[in-house]
């Protein structure tokens, strides 16, 4: 059996550099010549996982099937790989110490001081290892959060330095991202933050095979053996990222610049087929030539930031591409949305989105938004949140049940029609105690859902600790007003839908962890073409 080999991916110079992205579109390059890969993240935050975090402070939570809360650089590995990802493809901090601790609370190292060195290593090293083992892959990426010199980011350098001694230099392959700055005043790329980081990198022992350079402006042949030089890596292992449209174009890119090809090269790999990107290409290519355009609204309280609905913009780009249709996508902060200038800001779209969220911020803007998508005949898409805040809405405005809430808003609520889960009522502590991970859903026949996957059964991932009380059930629904999905085991209402509309459905769970480049989302597909359908009937 031929040996797994393993990819480390770190960065210097600054964050933000994309990282995620490298490492899913060398893992599209790879899996597009024949070969099984993974891509795990190492996360060197203290949180035991980012399902604490605020989305301000990292940007998005992404959910997996098996329940785990994770980095959203995980929802870039599945969109790019259309491949599952677990709880053992991140692994934060929190999670190592926890489980070090545990076992020195068992007594598992009876006797022994615990130590980062070798107690933590060795727990970061078996994680390291552990979906290789598992014989599912040929390949395992493991991309290390944060920078190089970072105080704790150490203990995971140290285990990739102890990896590579442990399974040979033939088996592993570091890949350090950075970035050349340029230097509007000089005009100049500048390549001595790179150099420095690559020593910080050697300093711990561990030399980069490969530099993939981040760049606003193209890299001469000159600069390209420098940087080969001084960070003692060959001219072809000098590999350029300049900044592109898409990052669905960032595979083509590193094609072009041969990164696969190193890479196998240094793995002693042959390709098991030509690279074959038709899929790929093809989408890209409806991406960038679309026949139409509409406007989609995203009604949310974290809308300042770009990342906080990530999957969310994502799947969009997926669907839009799928009905050859640019998608603009104005952001519209809930908390800032009434009655006054409802009208104002919403009359415009063809479409509108109202994102998950927790907590009261913003609740009644959503609300307001909601009932104007409604009355309006705007095609609505409600999420998580989104679909709460739908039925809310509709008992108010519709049923007469003036008082109607959700108890996470308003505890003491008269008429709580979104209440707390029965199995969330003794729960006190708040990491990883939500309804997580994937859950089937019966469908409803003949409603859109039904229409939009055109299958009886589906299972979706969900996070949240409200649903819908069907104590209601009888006082809300009728026949405009529709049950479309419920879980077949609690009876939860999973999707709701408004039947004297063009295209109005909310959804308990979170449809945007599961689109993929080639899996769009059917709901989105499907949100996306009513949303077109309407703008082009008018
Ligand atoms: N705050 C709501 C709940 O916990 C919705 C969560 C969400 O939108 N993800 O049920």
């Amino acid at each position: 059996m031929s040996e797994i080999k393993y990819i480390f991916v770190t960065g210097g110079v600054t964050s933000s550099l994309g990282k995620g992205i490298i490492a899913a579109s060398l893992a599209k390059l790879l899996q597009a010549q024949k070969f099984k890969v993974t891509i795990q993240k190492f996360d060197p935050y203290i949180n035991v996982d980012p399902g604490t975090l605020n989305p301000y402070e990292h940007g998005e939570c992404f959910v997996t099937d098996d329940g785990a809360e994770t980095d959203l650089d995980l929802g870039h590995y599945e969109r790019f790989l259309n491949v599952n990802t677990s709880q053992a493809n991140n692994v934060t901090t929190g999670r190592v110490y926890q489980s070090v601790i545990e076992k020195e609370r068992n007594g598992e190292f009876l006797g022994k001081t615990v130590q980062v060195i070798p107690h933590i290593t060795n727990e970061i090293k078996q994680r390291m290892r552990l979906l290789g083992e598992s014989g599912e892959y040929d390949i395992v990426i493991t991309e290390i959060g944060g920078t190089v010199g970072d105080i704790e980011s150490l203990p995971y350098i140290e285990s990739v330095r102890q990896m590579i001694w442990d399974l040979g230099r033939e088996n592993t392959l570091v890949i350090h991202l950075t970035l050349i700055p340029f230097l509007a005043a000089s005009g100049e790329l500048k390549t001595k933050p790179t150099q420095h980081s690559v020593k910080t990198l050697m300093e711990s022992g561990i030399s980069a095979d490969i530099i993939v350079c981040r760049t606003e402006h193209e890299l001469t042949e000159d600069l390209r053996e420098k940087i080969a030089l001084f960070c003692n890596v060959k001219r072809e292992a000098v590999v350029q990222s300049i900044d592109v449209e898409t990052i669905y174009d960032v595979p083509l890119k590193m094609s072009e610049e041969g990164l696969d090809r190193v890479v196998l090269e240094k793995l002693n790999l042959k390709p098991r087929q030509i690279l074959n990107l038709d899929n790929w290409n093809k989408f890209l290519n409806r991406f960038k030539n679309p026949k139409n355009k509409i406007r989609i609204g995203l009604v949310g309280k974290y809308v300042e930031l770009q990342d906080s609905y990530k999957s969310i913009l994502e799947s969009l780009i997926h669907a839009g591409a799928e009905n050859e249709t640019e998608i603009e996508v104005v952001s519209l902060h809930s908390e800032y949305i009434d009655l006054d200038n409802a009208e104002k800001n919403l009359n415009l779209l063809n479409g509108m989105i109202v994102a998950p969220g927790f907590g009261e911020r913003g609740i009644e803007g959503k609300i307001t938004a909601i009932n104007y998508a409604r009355r309006n005949n705007i095609p609505f898409f409600g999420i998580c949140l989104g679909m709460q805040m739908a039925v809310i809405e509709y008992a108010r405005n519709e049923v007469g049940l003036t008082d109607a809430n959700s108890t996470e808003m308003e505890p003491d609520c008269k008429v709580p029609v979104i209440d707390l889960m029965e199995s969330q009522k003794k729960i006190i502590k708040k990491g990883g105690t939500m309804r997580l991970g994937a859950w089937d859903c019966n469908l409803r026949a003949q409603t859109n859902a039904a229409n939009a996957y055109s299958i009886k059964s589906i299972s979706e991932r969900h996070r949240h600790r409200y649903e819908f009380n069907n104590d209601y059930l009888d006082q809300i629904f009728d026949e405009d007003f529709v049950v479309a999905g419920t879980n077949p085991e609690t009876g939860l209402v999973e999707i709701i839908e408004y039947k004297n509309h063009p295209w109005f459905v909310g959804v308990q769970f979170h449809p945007e962890y599961k689109s993929t480049v080639s899996n769009p989302h059917p709901l989105f597909k499907a949100f996306v073409k009513a949303s077109l359908a309407l703008k082009l009937n008018n």
